[in-house]
């Protein structure tokens, strides 16, 4: 029972994001949208991130340097590795312990999974901006500037919240204000 009002609640604050998003940015309701709201098909359901390919320039080179430079994806998967432990242990727990049958099981996992997805994003933005503070360094504040006003005028415009949820890239925008502070 308290399994299916969870699921209800995270159907309905989904819905909530979604309206706060087209308010916002004036995104278009798509198949996607709707995809987003099912539990568990929201979980594989992909978000397009660019409407238009971005010319990509010097900047966004040292960026993509700077994360093997800082070696993000070794770090990014280490940290995947231990989510995905963390996931197996609590579905033999639920199944062991707690007697739940697998689809259950799985929903649990589903809902558990929420907080640690957005801390998941939540850390790949911490490397985004990372490689864009070394793509500066290595570049100078105008090629910054125009490489992610280039960025951000191809990619689908979403709030923070929104991103934050479902990106593990920040928006152009945000990485514009934090890198250049504008
Ligand atoms: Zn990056």
């Amino acid at each position: 029972m308290l399994l299916v009002i969870l699921l209800c609640l995270e159907f309905v604050l989904r819905l909530v994001l979604e309206v706060r998003e087209c308010r916002a940015v004036q995104a278009r309701v798509n198949a996607f949208t709707v995809m987003r709201l099912i539990p568990l098909v929201n979980d594989i359901v992909p978000l397009p991130e660019n409407r238009e390919q971005p010319q990509v320039g010097n900047f966004v080179a040292m960026h993509e340097e700077g994360h093997k430079m800082l070696h993000h994806s070794i770090l990014r998967n280490l940290v995947k590795v231990a989510i995905a432990l963390v996931a197996i242990w609590f579905l033999a727990a639920l199944m062991v312990r707690w007697q739940a049958n697998f689809v259950e099981a799985v929903l649990w996992l589903h809902l558990a999974a929420i907080p640690f997805r957005v801390f998941f994003h939540f850390y790949c933005w911490t490397q985004e901006y990372e490689a864009d503070g070394y793509a500066l360094k290595k570049t100078d504040k105008k090629i910054a500037k125009n490489a992610l006003q280039e960025l951000a005028r191809c990619e689908y415009p979403h709030t923070p919240l929104f991103a934050l949820v479902y990106r593990e890239h920040p928006t152009a925008v945000l990485r514009k204000k934090r890198l250049l502070n504008k």
